[in-house]
């Protein structure tokens, strides 16, 4: 039987089973910043038989340096070794495998059978989570692998909320479920476009997003059809709205998608998913949808967001025909290093133009969102300036509010 949800306690009603909020990270500086905006556990990839090649994939020595992370702040490191293996692919695995577990990793996310016997024979202490590239749709292909000693499924992108209902109450097994991020136009863990297009495989860490590209359409004559080249591609999930009723439903893991995107666009997406799912917990009857966690969603970089396959098949709603858009409404401008609460001075890391004059939104894990004009400004040497246009560059300016070390701002576009 699933675990119980929430309990009367002290005649209210709380949540005791809360779900793990599952970020992505694909280096160092991402994951920190997944832990600090409040992720409980992140996935990342090794150097090593995982999907996400063109990652920037972490070594040994960086996974010592995660695990040691998120352990001082009470989190856990998944490591992806989901390729699908082919001959040359398996030699090596076995030592690997002992050097994730002697690291100390919580988890991996496997795909093919024998990186999940071969965890199971060498009677390591980490987990051993299904892989969403296995497309497991049903609760008896949870059972298989189930028998074959897997601890989590990643349930595929493609399982509705309503087969999700009926997958709870019929297996004990922890389940993974996505929230946020990317979607497949094909069905994810089974498309070729890449490997025909690009000679770069798809599951095994290539894909080169080909069905994103620009097509042109032609009738049975050969003949153009319309003017404008034809692009495919997919909505991005976000499941916001649908938070509360995943979390009655006793899903352990919320997972967000893009091990590729940027530090701001992580902080943004955990941090809002985190706030959300802490005040469903904290009331889950007195809890009313604030339209506030759409509208900070919608400042990370991102497509058009859609609900995917949750409400069942998705329909041409869900697609992007013809629209290749990315299009965040705000841009990341710097992060917070210290603050000066005397002088009301913030020392920060410049990441994009900004100038005196520019309105910005400072955002943080922990106070809520500040907008200002930026009034003073100054270089490394504290010489006032007129414009930060060198990323990296360490600037400072008068803010006055307290701010927190890797609180991070971004322009506010009028
Ligand atoms: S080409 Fe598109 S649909 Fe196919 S695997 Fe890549 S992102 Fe998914």
């Amino acid at each position: 039987m699933p675990k119980k949800v929430s309990e009367i306690i002290n005649g209210r009603r709380v949540i005791v089973k809360k779900p793990e909020l599952l970020a992505p990270a694909g280096n160092l500086e991402k994951l920190k910043t997944a832990i600090l905006y409040g992720a409980d556990a992140v996935f990342i990839g090794g150097k090593e038989f995982s999907l996400r090649s063109s990652a920037s994939n972490f070594s040994l020595e960086d996974i010592q340096e995660a695990v040691a992370f998120a352990s001082e702040h009470g989190a856990h490191i998944h490591v992806t070794t989901n390729i699908v293996m082919h001959e040359e692919n398996l030699e090596g695995l076995e030592d690997y495998l002992k050097a994730l577990d002697a690291l100390g990793v919580t988890a991996i996310i496997c795909a093919d059978p024998h990186v999940i016997l071969t965890a199971k024979r060498l009677g390591l202490k980490m987990e051993t989570h299904l892989s969403t590239q296995m497309s497991t749709t049903n609760e008896k292909a949870i059972a298989f692998w189930q028998r074959q000693g897997v601890d989590r499924v990643v349930l595929a992108r493609e399982v509705s909320y309503a087969e999700l209902k009926q997958i709870r109450v019929r297996t004990d097994l922890d389940l993974e479920y996505f929230i946020h991020g990317a979607m497949c136009i094909n069905l994810s863990g089974r498309c070729m476009l890449s490997n025909y297009y690009s000679r770069r495989d798809a599951n095994r860490g290539g894909c080169s997003q080909s069905c994103r590209w620009f097509y042109q359409l032609y009738d049975k004559e050969g003949q153009p059809v319309g003017q404008e080249p034809f692009t495919m591609s997919s909505r991005d999930l976000s499941l916001l709205r649908e938070i509360p009723a995943l979390i009655e439903l006793g899903i352990d893991s919320f997972k967000i998608e893009g091990r590729m995107k940027s530090i701001h666009y992580i902080a943004t997406v955990v941090s809002c998913y985190r706030k959300l799912i802490d005040a469903y917990c904290a009331d889950p009857d007195g809890f009313v949808f604030d339209e506030f966690y759409e509208k900070e969603i919608a400042k990370a970089a991102n497509r058009s967001l859609g609900k995917g396959f949750f409400y069942g098949v998705a329909d041409k709603k869900g697609q992007l025909f013809n629209l290749r858009d990315e299009h965040p409404t705000q841009e990341f401008v710097m992060r917070v290093i210290s603050y000066d609460p005397q002088n009301q001075i913030a020392k920060v890391e410049q990441r994009n133009h900004f100038r005196v004059g520019q309105q910005v939104e400072f955002f943080s894990p922990s106070h809520p969102n500040y907008v200002m004009t930026v009034e003073q400004l100054y270089n490394e040497a504290f010489e006032p300036i007129e414009v930060a246009n060198h990323p990296m560059e360490i600037l400072y300016l008068k803010v006055d509010r307290p701010l927190m070390p890797n609180d991070m701002a971004r322009k506010v576009r009028t």
